[in-house]
């Protein structure tokens, strides 16, 4: 595996050239770096100009603090995190039996989940704490396949060129596949602060129902909000965890203990997509949906019947940036 490619997204003839032909350099990679928030480019080029600022670092980082889409980001980063302190509290709290055995056995809805969920030969007690943790990994399933549709949708239709969303929201991806270890250069508010903004207004909700609900209310509604919560939980933290899955150095023990037990995306796993023409395992959340979707032919599928009512070709914008050779 060549040097610049330690996600492996070459094989065969293409990985034994010693030619670089995916990171940084690419010449598609490069005019997609140009294209990334000017905002912020200009509002450095003004700092840069004034002279007592001591040194360029300085005034680079200044820059992007005062910038908009910075303080946008440490505004979502921080209410976000406050949000999940203050509802898992909650969620705590009201965690006990009585309520569990309330909702399994006076609520049909709920009963019909457990039912669904939980063996009816499990003891009340052991329900009460598995019925919550199946919710929530329920929830990281969720949080799972809604990367991958997001993620396919990305990589698959649309340009650059679409106004507003292309460059945006289309660039990143583009981006991506051929410069896959720029987001490791990516620090913790770039690379989460629009994930966060996410799950702001249904935390916000959940936190309202904690203050004001009566504890019958809140026990009606207890495995629903485990459900939300983890949903939200891994939401957010997506592109930290695609981050990890791309760095191969310096990631903290419990980091690649998750990874290794496939709490969180593997590394391994997600090369399986980096291998030109990126064109399967999109969920980048746990990625546990990804080889069931794989064996359906889910992907393929979704993309005929885009392609027949819209007769747009999947990837070729993608494949476009790809082969950018000018
Ligand atoms: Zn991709
Ligand atoms: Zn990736």
């Amino acid at each position: 595996m060549a040097e610049e490619d330690p996600n492996g997204n070459e094989y065969e003839a293409a990985a034994r050239s010693t030619a670089p032909r995916w990171g940084p350099q690419h010449v598609g990679a490069l005019q997609l770096a140009r294209l990334y928030s000017p905002a912020v480019k200009e509002a450095a080029a003004i700092f840069l100009a004034l002279p007592w600022l001591l040194s360029e670092t300085l005034a680079v980082t200044a820059a992007l603090r005062l910038s908009g889409k910075r303080l946008q980001e440490w505004v979502c980063v921080i209410l976000c995190l406050v949000l999940f302190i203050i509802n898992f509290t909650f969620l705590l709290l009201h965690f006990s039996t009585v309520h569990i055995c309330q909702i399994v056995l006076g609520i049909a809805v709920k009963e019909a989940v457990a039912t669904i969920l939980a063996p009816p030969w499990l003891p009340s007690e052991t329900l009460a704490v598995t019925t919550p943790l199946q919710l929530s990994v329920l929830g990281m399933l969720t949080a799972d396949f809604a990367s991958g549709m997001v993620h396919w949708g990305a990589d698959t239709w649309g340009s650059v060129d679409i106004p507003v969303i292309g460059k945006a929201f289309i660039r990143p991806f583009r981006e991506h596949h051929i410069d896959p270890t720029a987001i490791t250069r990516h620090d913790f508010v770039e690379t989460n602060g629009d994930n966060c903004m996410i799950p702001i207004l249904p935390l916000a909700h959940m936190a309202y129902k904690f203050l004001t609900y009566t504890s019958e209310a809140l026990a009606a509604s207890y495995l629903w909000d485990c459900y939300v919560l983890a949903l939200a939980l891994f939401v957010t933290w997506t592109n930290q965890i695609h981050k990890w899955s791309h760095s191969y150095f310096g990631l903290p023990r419990w980091v690649t203990l998750l990874q290794d037990w496939h709490v969180v995306l593997p590394r391994k796993h997600h090369r399986i997509h980096h291998v030109s023409p990126h064109e399967t395992y999109y969920c980048i959340t746990t990625g546990w949906c990804n080889y069931p979707l794989d064996q359906l032919g889910f992907w393929r599928h979704m993309e005929r019947l885009i392609e027949r009512v819209t007769g747009q070709k999947p990837r070729s914008d993608d494949l476009a940036w790809a082969k950018k050779t000018d």
